[in-house]
């Protein structure tokens, strides 16, 4: 089912156990725009079904959000739309329009970490008639921002410094104040390790922030509003600020120090997240 956040913007909810992520529709009075194209076929003929349902004005535009396959494996569904993505989304799809997906290659891209086992996976499972598959190339392709105009419905986009990956967009549609985040305000994992890059959080947050919205879709939490996002912001920073070196004993103490208590469970997780980047960015 498709969550309805106001009369032209759904939403359908990420699911972890599929690694299926949040993805968006945001409607005007002549066409259609989807935010991210999901995890595989499957994921995005649910969604297509499910948006049939409603009526609403032909999927003119496909925006994906950044080049992590979970986010765009389903964009062939999306073959009669205009897909859009900014240059460095566009360089990692160039890498994934060339590969096969029978069995052999996707062990051979597992084996040389290109692709997770978890993708293999879902692909396996998920992509019927993968043998002679091969990703679509995007249509439009952007370099800073670039304005859509769905009909009485504006949505802007805007590829911004992020903490998760360095191509991600994020989706503005100012007459609801609605911003979709994609996956840009999470941290990342190198080597096996999670780290928040601390050097571009308040880059990150700036940019996002410049945005007057009242409810935040995020890629695997679904939705936030104003205050959630506010509080997550402010528990990024606060534990980004005690946080100088290797030692999460000392990122804790600090954080004692400073604050006069102990962390609370996210503060821990990001204490942990930023002196792993300490440690990424120490090697
Ligand atoms: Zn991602």
């Amino acid at each position: 089912m498709l969550n309805k956040l106001n009369q032209s913007i759904y939403y359908l909810d990420n699911d972890e156990n599929k690694e299926r992520p949040t993805l968006g529709l945001v409607c005007g009075d002549k066409y259609s725009l989807v935010i991210d194209a999901g995890n595989s076929v499957q994921h995005a003929k649910e969604f297509l079904n499910e948006i049939k349902r409603l009526h609403v004005p032909p999927i003119k535009y496909l925006v994906i959000t950044h080049g992590h396959w979970d986010h765009f494996l389903g964009l062939n569904e999306f073959d009669s739309s205009i897909i859009i993505v900014n240059n460095l989304t566009n360089e990692i799809l160039t890498t994934w329009q060339n590969y096969s997906f029978d069995d052999e290659s996707l062990q051979t891209y597992v084996d040389s970490k290109w692709m997770s086992p978890k993708c293999m996976e879902i692909i396996k499972s998920e992509m019927p008639t993968r043998e002679s598959f091969r990703l679509n190339a995007p249509d439009i392709i952007f370099e800073k921002s670039l304005t859509i105009d769905l009909g009485n419905k504006v949505c802007v986009l805007e590829k911004v410094r992020s903490t998760h990956s360095n191509d991600s967009t994020i989706i503005y549609v100012p007459d609801d104040k609605v911003l979709f985040l994609g996956d840009s305000a999470y941290g990342t994992t190198t080597n096996g390790l999670f780290h928040i890059k601390q050097s571009v959080l308040l880059p990150m947050i700036e940019d996002i922030q410049k945005y007057d919205a009242n409810y935040y879709l995020l890629g695997h939490e679904s939705i936030c509003d104003l205050e959630e996002m506010n509080l997550y912001w402010k528990e990024l920073i606060s534990t980004s600020n005690v946080t100088n070196s290797t030692s999460l004993e000392k990122a804790v103490a600090n954080f004692e120090l400073v604050y006069s208590r102990t962390p609370n469970s996210n503060e821990h997780f990001f204490l942990r997240a930023f002196v792993n980047d300490q440690r990424i960015q120490s090697r």
